[in-house]
């Protein structure tokens, strides 16, 4: 599946906040969101009052942003969410949150999403003791995400480890040891998130 490539932190500037897409950098005085308050764009300054449209749009485009996922990716999560039974938006941050790139990340094997991606793509981490390099891939209850036994495997993410104390959500638990392992306890809700998001604008922009 394809993804963005072009500059990242000029998305937290149009945003106004830290999406945490650089890893260490994010924490660091050289983050742009904290250098330069202004959104990217020359004509920036000028920009007055958001209409209706534009906070429901900002808000899809920021959480697109922070799982690291293109639009038409995106509109499947939704119409998966919208099919199944229960609050659509809380199901759809639900899914994003259980795609595997974003668990290995949570669970601090990657510095950012962009990281955990390459992690899984190169085929470090398996799931159930089978190989996945798939980071779209759902974890379910009762998953256990393990990075493979390889030194290869091991010494970057017990560096990634070692150099970030990530707080680990409620829906995971972390096993560090010698092979680290992750442990999906139940699903993902919305208050395990750690990005200010209302599902409700993003359900209203795309049921219309
Ligand atoms: Fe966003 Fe990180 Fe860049 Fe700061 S350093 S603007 S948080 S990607």
């Amino acid at each position: 599946m394809a993804r963005y490539t072009g500059p990242v932190c000029r998305m937290c500037r149009r945003e106004g906040l830290k999406l945490f897409l650089k890893g260490t950098r994010c924490e660091s005085p050289k983050c742009a969101v904290e250098r330069r308050e202004n959104p990217p764009g020359s004509q920036s300054f000028r920009r007055g009052k958001m209409t209706d449209y534009a906070i429901h749009l900002r808000e899809k485009q920021k959480v697109k942003h922070y799982y690291g996922v293109l639009e038409a990716q995106f509109r499947g999560y939704f119409r998966r969410a919208e099919r199944t039974q229960g609050n659509t938006g809380q199901i759809l941050m639900s899914l994003l949150e259980r795609r595997l790139d974003n668990v290995v990340h949570r669970l601090g094997f990657g510095l950012s999403r962009a990281q955990a991606r390459q992690i899984v793509c190169h085929g470090h981490i398996t799931v159930n003791g089978r190989r996945v390099d798939v980071p779209s891939y759902l974890v379910r209850v009762g998953d256990v995400i393990r990075v493979k036994g390889r030194p290869k495997s091991l010494e970057q993410v017990k560096n990634n480890l070692t150099e970030v104390h990530r707080e680990v959500p409620d829906f995971l638990t972390l096993m560090p040891g010698d092979v680290p392992e992750g442990h999906v306890v139940r699903l993902p809700e919305v208050e395990d998130i750690s990005l200010p998001v209302q599902p409700q604008l993003i359900v209203e922009l795309c049921s219309r």
